[in-house]
């Protein structure tokens, strides 16, 4: 007897067993969504096997009415949802009903396990655990499947979510997959009519397949029995806009999404004439907690007159926009197009460049009429939108006039924009201040924009990781070049007389230090600094300190050789004054390495680097106060 033919016992893989676990124990407030996740998978095995259907006929054997079914049976307090799509061969019920596949699933459950209980359902809705869902409401989950393949042998699998599953051959006279729920005793109000009827109504009315259920009626005083449908099967996508009510798109986004929330903004559309088509768009108010995991990719679904041909087409936006979620309908597309003929099909790119000016248009508005939202979007989807700037060329100005930035002007929290920089900048202004760090604070207290500040100029502050690439891709806004003020030569101090010969009387001791630090390429004196001493900057050309950091972090260090910087000291400062007068009297003196070092190390603490011998910056400094003291 072949081993397959017996029953057999496995063990769940580790984390799902931790994930069925947190399930069953979290207090979950809405528990009926279980119904939605079952449901919704039987519609994707439904459309799995018509998608497939296109190209083999065979598969369906004639039987193309394709419907869902839920039955209870009240004595035996189960409730059982039958599909007649697609089944499952014994190979990929170990597969799909053992393990997540989904990636990501370890660092979900950290963040679960470190939430509180309360927060508990939310991420469980967002994560979509789907199947496993059932646990909440069953102490006992039986699936019985056959897979469309020809010749195919049902399979039945049981579990209690306790950590193991059985699997056994079985019986099933045709195609499709039964899921029965043996429901917990605090679950039975699912054996209720009323209560299955609401449910589907309220989370899954729009599902085009029928989703049926045997009910009892009054017919000429007799009792019979009939199959009703309990849903509209009406796609929401394809209705007028007048005709869906706010509640439904938050219902279907929610279905779709697996949020919780309400969506930020609907973009439902109709495209007509040369290209036909339907979208219905979200954008979420909140990150998904995945997000940052996922692999970033756009995913919408598509489908072809009604006929669901993908849940995760990616051509349809690009990355940047991978934010947004919803659906596509096309009526020009033809129905048998493989899923690899999607990605050259300039059909398709039309659609995509449609619906990316749709979105950029929808955010322009709500940027101008909406600020208080638009600025909650941004916060939460900004840093994926700027990607933008360097991957769509055609909509790189568009872009960046959605792009929200701090400045020295605005309060913490708050936010200008290129338009209104410019606006702003004094006539004889000719370039764009900006300045890219780690945190607002660490930046506003930076030494390079004492100047600025002193006159009145405003800098903007950028200190998103992904700020760099995307002013270097930028280089300039309406004509005027984006600035970092953190390198080059200041242009006042190019210009100045009264520089030269002060750094004509500062020129023995600029030597001295250049040769003593041989971290820096070269040291001289400057206006920019008002209260500090000394700063880096940059060469013109060079790798910022920031953008050194970042690659390191990346791990990338080595496309980052450490680019050495120009140190600049305040000439107007006690210290450097000091320094330069000990040097006058006694250019030997331990004390003016001493004060060179501990101005090279302040620098850098100030641009926000490391200094490289912490202990020894400290016995520098104090060793420099004692002898202050002393004299
Ligand atoms: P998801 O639906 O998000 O992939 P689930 O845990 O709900 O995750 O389901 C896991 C997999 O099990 C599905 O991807 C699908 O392949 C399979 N599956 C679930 N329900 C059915 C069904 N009714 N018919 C066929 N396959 C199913």
């Amino acid at each position: 007897m072949p081993e397959t033919a017996v029953k057999q016992t496995h063990e769940f893989k580790t984390e799902l067993r931790q994930l069925l676990d947190i399930i069953i124990h979290s207090l979950y407030t809405k528990r009926e969504i279980f119904l939605r996740e079952l449901v919704s998978n039987a519609a994707d095995a439904i459309d799995k096997l018509r998608f497939r259907a296109l190209t083999e006929p065979q598969l369906v054997e004639g039987d193309t009415s394709y419907k869902i079914k839920l039955s209870v049976d009240k004595s035996a307090g189960t409730l059982t949802i039958s599909d007649n799509g697609i089944g499952m061969t014994r190979d990929e019920v170990m597969e799909n009903l053992g393990t997540i596949a989904r990636s990501g699933t370890k660092q979900f459950l950290e963040k679960l396990k470190a939430s509180n209980a309360t927060n508990r359902p939310e991420l469980i809705g967002q994560f979509g655990v789907g199947f496993y869902a059932s646990f909440m409401v069953a102490d006992r989950v039986t699936v019985i499947s056959r897979s469309a393949l020809p010749d195919s042998q049902a399979v039945r699998w049981e579990s209690d979510g306790q950590g193991t599953f059985a699997v056994e051959p079985a019986e099933r006279s045709s195609r499709g997959t039964d899921v029965i729920l043996h429901l917990r005793d605090d679950a039975k109000e699912f054996l209720e009519e009323y209560r299955l009827r609401t449910v589907i109504r309220q989370y899954s009315d729009y599902i085009e397949h029928p989703i049926v259920m045997d009910v009892e009626v009054e017919r000429d005083k007799q009792k019979i029995t009939e199959e009703q449908t309990l849903n509209s099967r009406k796609a929401i996508w394809l209705k007028n806009k007048s005709e869906v009510k706010e509640e439904e798109y938050e219902q279907f986004y929610q279905a779709i999404t697996h949020d919780f929330e309400k969506p930020a903004k609907v973009i439902h559309m109709s495209a007509e004439g040369t290209m036909e088509f339907k979208a219905l768009l979200f954008i979420p108010s909140k990150r998904p907690l995945d997000f940052f995991w996922r692999e970033p990719k756009s995913a919408l679904q598509l489908y072809i007159r009604r006929v669901l041909i993908t849940h995760e087409c990616e051509e349809l936006l690009p990355t940047y926009l991978r934010f947004v979620k919803g659906v596509v309908d096309s009526s020009d597309l033809p129905l048998n197009v493989s899923r690899e003929m999607l990605q050259h099909n300039p059909m398709l790119a039309r659609i995509r460049s449609n619906l990316v000016n749709r979105i950029l248009k929808t955010l322009e508005e709500m940027k101008s009429s909406e600020a208080e939202t638009y600025q909650r979007f941004f916060e939460q989807f900004g840093s994926i939108l700027k990607e933008g700037i360097n991957a769509d060329f055609e909509n790189r100005t568009r872009i960046a006039d959605l792009l929200l930035i701090e400045s020295t002007r605005t309060e913490a929290g708050k936010y200008t924009t290129l338009v209104d920089y410019v606006k702003n900048m004094a006539s004889d202004q000719k370039e764009i201040y900006y300045l890219v760090g780690e945190t607002r604070e660490q930046l506003e207290a930076s030494p390079y924009v004492e100047t600025y500040k002193a006159q009145d100029k405003e800098v903007l502050l950028f200190t998103d990781p992904i700020d760099e690439f995307v002013i270097t891709t930028l280089s300039e806004y309406q004509g005027k070049p984006l600035k970092a003020i953190d390198r080059g030569q200041l242009e006042d101090d190019a210009k100045s007389e009264a520089l030269k010969e002060k750094t004509k009387l500062f020129q023995p001791l600029l030597e001295q230090l250049k040769s003593k630090l041989t971290e820096v390429k070269e040291v001289r004196l400057t206006s920019r600094l008002k209260d500090s001493a000394a700063c880096l900057v940059a060469d013109e050309y060079g790798m910022s300190a920031h953008m050194e950091r970042l690659m390191k972090r990346v791990g990338r260090a080595e496309e980052a050789p450490p680019s050495k910087r120009i140190l600049e000291l305040n000439p107007e400062h006690p210290l450097v004054q000091a320094m330069q007068k000990l040097h006058e009297t006694a250019p030997a003196d331990s004390r003016v390495d001493q004060i060179a070092s501990v101005l090279y190390e302040q620098a850098l603490i100030a641009e926000g680097s490391r200094v490289k011998d912490p202990a020894g910056f400290a016995k520098r400094i104090n060793d420099l106060i004692v002898s202050g003291i002393k004299v």
